[in-house]
């Protein structure tokens, strides 16, 4: 067959005798019994039960997590490709011949690959749970240097239709099909010249049952990729017992728990890994509608996988008041220095609890959540990489280009070290710190010490229900942060959150500062008892006392009111009288009703009534970018972290 007998996407083409609709995704075909088109028109809800199992041929839903993960598999080849090469300097003439070829195939046109020749530097692919077989299709068909994907299924119906796109695909020579339990297949590959570069897990549900086998199939440095559809499990609290058992954590309520799923998926990998030598490093951590999709390199190193019981928390959560937390890690990492002044680490016993058994903000109680991953959840050079290849690739093919690059954006600007850069700084790197040539490709290693310091986000409606104000305006409550040095961004999950490296002790004095400076509360709407109630208690006394506000008033009507000197004089003495007794009535009433107060400990580290809080939009709406110097980081430093940087209690 030749490339103009492969028909026009979403037309009736007649293959081996039976007519079929054709799907184009990406650069791969996807061949369709008429029946099956129906059905997967859209994944509604009320499809009969036989057409939902038919829409498990193709998910247009799911091409987002398609497109991004090709770039995504693709950047890290290039880094693969690119450290073979540096690993052996003389490369022969020929192959780089053929890469050229084959580079200026996928970028000028739209021809199949031609799978006549294989790669002698190779690059294998596990598509572990592969159903249509579609994935497999796609990174045959569009990552250059692919020299092998294995499609793994286990129903044979499921393999005879991918047997016959890859025929129709011609990509027989890149696309070994397999029936079988992926699991069963991934141990029988744990010899060393038998493991893959990258494994795909993408079930329909938890990855959880098959990262154990995962993690020893691939790789020193392999690429891990794991889909997880089971939101309901892993970011709610409806089934706490359930994500325990499938992931080794316990999930949080609230806005964060999308984050706090991130962090439990990846603790299970880690467990797994942990217990083989080996350690994990998230790449890319995305929570995307119902589902988690990660990326994660997985190192063999015992002396990195030491740095996991540190790189673990718990949280508390003040989930039934006012949604602050406070994190656990669960063992102590610190760094010294030997006698020649090399550094070391030392791993020991964390203090605990870090947090009351009341929320110190509102004295409301908390909830425990995880243990779960305490580190990064992303590599900015990976992510910055594949931002960087976006605009060379073709958006015919990358359909949904537009949202890759948003999530991707929004993800590595969630890394707070990022500055304020004015637009027309264009802060040039200095020659000799940007890399040329194959080192470009390399993706630094996150240092496998940093534990995450300022984890979690929150939202604004949220918060502002707690004191029952007005919703702050996002641009004005990020420029308040600022104005008081504060760093802050927002989370790739959900729009208009705040992560922020201040305190929560300094978020509710700018919340309570929004109350008196623009958002009033109603009198008589925060009732005794509640959050909002533990929050406001904590006023700024002298500015929104309300017996020294009534007070002022009174004075100001007697000095305009009063007929003369001694009716004035009366009259203020009037009120100094009422309000005394106010006053002392206030003080007796709240010695016998504050016992929440009693169980709360202030953060002595800020005194926040001295804040000067400022409601600054336009510091708000200030953009922050990248440092080319950082971005184009190549090696990670000799010494991995500043002394201290991932002890201590990471309280917020
Ligand atoms: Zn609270």
């Amino acid at each position: 067959m030749s490339s103009n007998e492969v028909a026009s996407p979403d037309s009736e083409v007649q293959y081996r005798g039976k007519s079929y609709r054709v799907i184009k995704e990406g650069r791969a075909y996807i061949l369709k019994p008429p029946a099956e088109t129906a059905a997967t028109q859209a994944t509604r809800r009320d499809l009969k039960p036989e057409d939902k199992d038919q829409t498990v041929f193709y998910n247009p839903i799911q091409q987002f997590n398609r497109d991004l993960t090709v770039l995504a598999i693709r950047v890290y080849g290039e880094h693969v490709m690119a450290k073979n090469k540096l690993a052996n300097k003389h490369t022969p003439k020929s192959r780089t011949k053929k890469r050229k070829r084959e580079d200026e195939q996928v970028k000028g046109t739209e021809e199949l690959p031609d799978t006549q020749h294989v790669d002698p530097c190779p690059f294998t692919i596990l598509d572990a749970l592969s159903a249509s077989g579609l994935r497999a299709l796609r990174y045959a068909s569009e990552i250059p240097f692919v020299t092998r994907v294995v499609a793994n299924d286990l129903s044979s119906s499921a393999i005879q239709s991918m047997k016959l796109n890859i025929e129709y695909n011609r990509l027989e020579n890149l696309i070994q099909p397999n029936t079988g339990d992926a699991r069963m297949y991934m141990y029988r590959h744990v010899e060393e010249r038998k493991k893959f570069d990258v494994i795909d897990l993408d079930p329909y549900g938890s990855a959880a049952p098959f990262i154990d086998a995962a993690v020893q199939g691939i790789k020193d440095e392999g690429l891990l990729c794991i889909t997880c559809t089971d939101a309901g499990v892993w970011a709610s609290n409806g089934y706490p017992e359930k994500s325990f058992a499938l992931y080794g954590g316990i999930p949080m309520k609230g806005l964060h728990s999308h984050e706090g799923g991130l962090r439990l998926i990846l603790n299970s990998v880690a467990i797994a890994a942990g217990k083989y030598g080996l350690a994990i490093e998230p790449l890319l951590s995305l929570s995307i509608d119902f589902y988690a999709r990660l990326f994660v390199r997985i190192h063999r190193s015992p002396a990195q996988a030491k740095f996991m019981s540190g790189n673990t928390m718990v949280v508390y959560n003040c989930d039934s008041g006012c949604g602050a937390w406070t994190t656990q890690p669960l063992t102590q990492t610190r760094q010294k220095l030997d006698k020649k002044g090399n550094p070391f680490y030392h791993f020991g016993l964390a203090q605990a609890p870090t947090g009351n058994q009341k929320c110190e903000h509102c004295g409301m109680k908390t909830h425990l959540s995880g243990p779960m991953w305490a580190g990064p959840l992303h590599n900015s050079d990976f992510i910055q990489k594949i931002l960087d290849l976006l605009p060379q690739v073709d958006r015919d093919v990358y359909q949904t280009l537009d949202r890759v690059e948003g999530m991707l954006t929004t993800a590595l600007e969630e890394d707070l070290s990022l500055q304020i850069i004015p637009e027309n700084d264009q802060s040039p790197a200095s020659e000799d710190t940007a890399p040329t040539g194959d080192s470009l490709h390399i993706i630094a290693r996150t240092d496998p010490a940093l534990r995450e310091p300022h984890p979690f986000y929150f939202g604004l409606a949220s918060i502002s229900k707690v004191i029952h104000t007005t919703t702050v305006p996002y641009y004005e409550f990020l420029g308040a942060l600022r104005h008081l040095g504060y760093r802050c961004t927002r989370s790739h999950t959900k729009p208009n959150t705040v992560r922020t490296d201040a305190p929560w002790t300094v978020i509710w004095e700018i919340m309570r500062e929004w109350a008196r400076q623009k958002g009033p509360i109603k009198e008589g709407s925060i009732r005794p008892g509640t959050a909002g109630a533990g929050i406001m208690a904590k006023s700024r006394k002298l500015q929104i006392n309300p017996q020294l506000t009534a007070l002022r008033q009174e004075l100001i009507t007697a000095s305009e009111d009063g007929k003369d000197v001694p009716d004035l004089i009366t009259r203020v003495e009037a009120a100094l009288y009422r309000s005394r007794s106010q006053c002392s009535l206030d003080s007796s009433t709240e010695l016998s009703a504050g016992n929440a107060r009693d169980t709360r400990t202030d953060n002595s580290s800020v005194d926040c009534s001295k804040l000067d809080v400022v409601f600054d939009e336009s510091l708000g709406r200030q953009t922050r970018r990248r440092k080319r110097l950082v971005r184009y980081q190549v090696n990670p430093r000799a010494n991995w972290g500043p002394l201290g940087r991932a002890s201590g209690g990471a309280r917020r």
